[in-house]
């Protein structure tokens, strides 16, 4: 049996002790050169993507030969008002890649000596990013397709067996409300080119409304696999389609939606063993993090930091993740790999924190 990659020592580029013993110049330097790399790490003008600039007498900012304006590194990126040293921000990329089920705000804190806010915005922002990369992403040749619900968490059972019946109860429904749809499609990887298949995860109502995205990002040619659910007839309309009832079978006749399934295998295990509870409201953040490190599965670490510092330089301020903690929530922006309605009154970081598993 071949190994599996994350044995292998490909899976391992780089190492946090290698960023940890860096200079505040030096990451700040590989920083540069991994976002500015369509310039051979040379400054691009983030306003109108110029490439002549005026370096101004302050340290690490140019005025743009064009458009006339100033900038740095981060200007008009997610990390546009940071207040994080570069080498951290670098050392959370790497810790952010080794965590393969992803990683908790709780340990970042811990690792990088940070506040628990900043480290929680920090991801929710790398999250964004990563999402905001795989937007225009289409899918092709065999794809599954398939909803599952998350979130919702009960609070522990009482102490008294008695209490226990009514307790399930009154928890269960408010539990069963909270919860939301992911709906994910999924490209089977390709055996003759040994190409991975990419995902797109989205955050709906309800299955059926993927059908109108499923008609936007499956190229016309792509076979289509779905369980029995009634939400997905129309796809027959539109694409060669196989059906597998899961009453029955898992896979029958060539028709199943196991990878669909494995992915929200990872997901559950997510929220069960990293983050213990995922709240509603950012679940789709979770879901594009979790989509994109399945399709990177086989990317060494290394890489993986790489092409996250490469997203975060591509990605534009957050609406909503600027000012979060000082109460500025702005409406989710659906920007991303996931999109639909998120109701933005979560505390449920802090209660999270503070031992108030709210249901
Ligand atoms: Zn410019």
């Amino acid at each position: 049996m071949a190994q599996h990659f994350l044995l292998s020592p490909q899976a391992r580029s780089v190492s946090i002790l290698s960023v940890a013993s860096m200079s505040e110049k030096r990451a700040y330097a590989k920083l540069k050169r991994i976002m500015w790399d369509a310039n051979g790490g040379k400054p691009i003008c983030p306003h109108c993507g110029g490439l002549d600039h005026w370096e101004l007498e302050d340290d690490r900012k140019w005025r743009c030969k064009g458009c006339r304006k100033s900038f740095s590194l981060t200007s008009e990126t997610i990390f546009k008002d940071r207040k994080l040293s570069f080498r951290k921000i670098l050392a959370a990329c790497v810790i952010f890649a080794n965590g393969v089920m992803g990683v908790s705000a709780c340990r970042l804190s811990r690792e990088l000596d940070i506040s628990y806010k900043s480290a929680w915005v920090l991801l929710q922002k790398v999250r964004d990013a990563l999402g905001q990369n795989e937007e225009t992403a289409q899918l092709a040749g065999v794809v599954e397709i398939d909803g599952a619900v998350f979130g919702g968490s009960m609070p522990r059972l009482p102490n008294s067996k008695k209490l226990w019946e009514e307790f399930k109860r009154k928890n269960k429904a408010a539990a069963k409300k909270r919860q939301k749809l992911i709906v994910v499609m999924r490209e089977r990887d390709d055996p003759e080119t040994g190409k991975t298949g990419k995902l797109r995860t989205f955050l709906l109502p309800k299955e059926g409304d993927a059908i109108p995205i499923a008609r936007d990002i499956l190229l016309p040619d792509t076979i289509v696999h779905a369980d029995m659910s009634p939400q997905w007839e129309p796809l027959q309309l539109l694409f060669e389609t196989k059906r597998i009832n899961h009453s029955e079978h898992f896979s029958h006749d060539g028709a199943c939606t196991n990878m669909a399934e494995s992915f929200f295998e990872r997901m559950r295990s997510a929220e069960r063993g990293v983050h213990k509870h995922i709240s509603g409201a950012h679940l789709h953040r979770y879901a594009m993090e979790l989509a994109w490190k399945e399709q990177n599965r086989r990317v060494s670490n290394g890489e993986q930091a790489a092409m996250m510092i490469s997203a975060v330089g591509k990605a534009p301020p957050s609406k909503t993740l600027v000012g979060y903690w000082q109460g500025r929530k702005g409406k989710p922006s659906g920007n991303g790999n996931s999109s639909g309605p998120a109701n933005d009154q979560d505390d449920d970081a802090i209660a999270y924190l503070t031992g108030r598993t709210a249901v």
